[in-house]
């Protein structure tokens, strides 16, 4: 059962991620992905390595390898060829030639969480950004590093698990806005709440955000 104090935290939080969902809630992923195959090929190759760097070597990329099916008949020795310097391609090329060869087509591109998360290399936080990115309905909340960082500070999560920081958010944020959730938050990670002195003057967030608070209780006693 749902305690008076659970319904107030739910009720403030609610209320207090608005200016968060206004600043960042609709905007596009940094992917700069055509379509959902490139988006899906993205995603996988950027994870441990930087949007930017996926983004200056996807238009080569995607010029040999423009549909599911034709990365379906790439080799090992191709794709090493061409993803030499992504972080971890030896593993991101076998799982992007085990998921062409078994979705084969661009339009039987998984899309549920479920599904997308029984595809080699795709996890929650990829299938996540894959579902919001393509407009569906949202089954969770991203968790990357930057949300992992922010949320507990933010103090709407606590801990360092993803799944457990995920887990805490769908049960503070309605439904409707999990889609916009994680990645309002992560945008506020990448843009201002920085891991070594956060922009707090910038931030949306101050008003509520726990950090700050003891920030400044620390300079009222000083
Ligand atoms: S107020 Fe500061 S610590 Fe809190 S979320 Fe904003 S930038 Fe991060």
């Amino acid at each position: 059962m749902t305690t008076q104090t659970e319904l107030q935290f739910f009720g403030f939080w609610a209320e207090s991620l608005e200016p968060l969902f206004k600043q960042y809630g609709t905007r596009k992923h940094p992917l700069d992905y055509q379509n959902r195959y490139q988006l899906v090929v993205m995603v996988i190759l950027s994870a441990q390595d930087s949007d930017k760097h996926i983004n200056e070597l996807a238009e080569s990329f995607f010029a040999t390898y423009p549909t599911m099916e034709s990365l379906s008949r790439a080799t090992v020795e191709d794709l090493h060829q061409k993803l030499g310097s992504v972080r971890n391609f030896g593993n991101k090329s076998k799982w992007l030639m085990a998921i062409a060869q078994e979705v084969k087509n661009d339009a039987h591109i998984p899309t549920t969480l479920e599904e997308l998360t029984k595809l080699p290399g795709i996890g929650r936080k990829s299938a996540n950004v894959i579902i919001r990115e393509s407009g569906g309905k949202a089954e969770g909340i991203i968790v990357d590093l930057h949300v992992v960082r922010v949320a507990p500070r933010i103090g709407i999560a606590s801990g360092t698990n993803p799944e457990k920081i995920e887990k805490q958010l769908m049960q503070t944020v309605s439904q409707e806005r999990w889609n916009e959730a994680g990645m309002a938050i992560s945008f506020l990670g990448r843009e201002i709440c920085r891991p070594s002195n956060p922009k707090c003057n910038l931030c949306v967030m101050r008003e509520v955000c726990a950090y700050y608070k003891d920030i400044e209780a620390n300079i009222k006693q000083k």
